[in-house]
């Protein structure tokens, strides 16, 4: 089994983006979409001066909170978006996903933590919320995903992932596209692999500490 490795550059400069190139990563993950934005396209004019290498086919995926109005930036420049958390914003991407473009392939984000984190649906709205996003004709459904709250040890880190593993295989008897689980950070990556996650979201681990706490 495969897991891909996400790099959320979020905060970092263009220069340690390309870095991470020319090791040989491809998928690259962005929280604020303006940005991202402006990543995507210094990059893919970096591209088109010969300036990275030819097998470098970048994958960029939206990881942080989607507002309405930050969705048209998304559904034009990004290839993912892990953080669909409501039918209005799926319905909003789908819209706005232009024609030339493959679909936006997208992740439910549900909150596992319950009290202690505020992003996701509820895990009973789950389901619901993943049939009426599989429906969407410019969105390909490809899993779910999770932010959970911060926890003391090993143990207390797998049980919301475990939760969340649970909930997939629950979902994916009724859609069957589910493919992806994106779940682990830095701080919780060896629990989340241990977890069955199929894409780990890596920042700090990768790139060194945020010293820009950008909100
Ligand atoms: C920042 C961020 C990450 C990466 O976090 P690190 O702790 O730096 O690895 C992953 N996922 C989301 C949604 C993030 O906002």
């Amino acid at each position: 089994m495969t897991i891909t490795l996400l790099a959320v550059s979020k905060t970092r400069p263009v220069s340690d983006v390309v870095k991470a190139i020319l090791a040989g990563q491809h998928d690259f993950g962005e929280n604020y979409a303006q940005e991202g934005v402006d990543k995507i396209l210094a990059l893919r004019a970096l591209a088109q001066q010969g300036m990275l290498p030819e097998s470098a086919l970048l994958v960029w995926h939206f990881v942080g909170p989607l507002q309405g109005n930050k969705t048209r930036l998304v559904a034009e420049h990004f290839d993912w978006a892990h953080s669909i958390e409501r039918l209005k914003i799926a319905e909003r991407l789908s819209a706005q996903r232009p024609a030339r473009l493959l679909p936006l392939q997208v992740c439910v984000q549900v909150n596992v933590s319950g009290e202690a984190s505020k992003s996701g649906c509820a895990p009973e709205e789950a389901l619901d919320l993943c049939q009426a996003v599989a429906a969407l004709p410019r969105l390909n459904l490809r899993g779910l995903m999770c932010v959970p709250a911060p926890a003391r040890d090993f143990a207390a880190q797998c049980r919301p992932l475990l939760h969340l593993r649970q909930l997939f295989m629950e979902i994916k008897a009724r859609c069957p596209t589910l493919d992806t689980l994106s779940m682990g950070m830095s701080g919780d990556l060896e629990a989340a692999v241990q977890s069955g996650s199929t894409l780990v979201r890596i920042g700090s681990a990768i790139f060194g500490q945020r010293t820009n706490n950008k909100k």
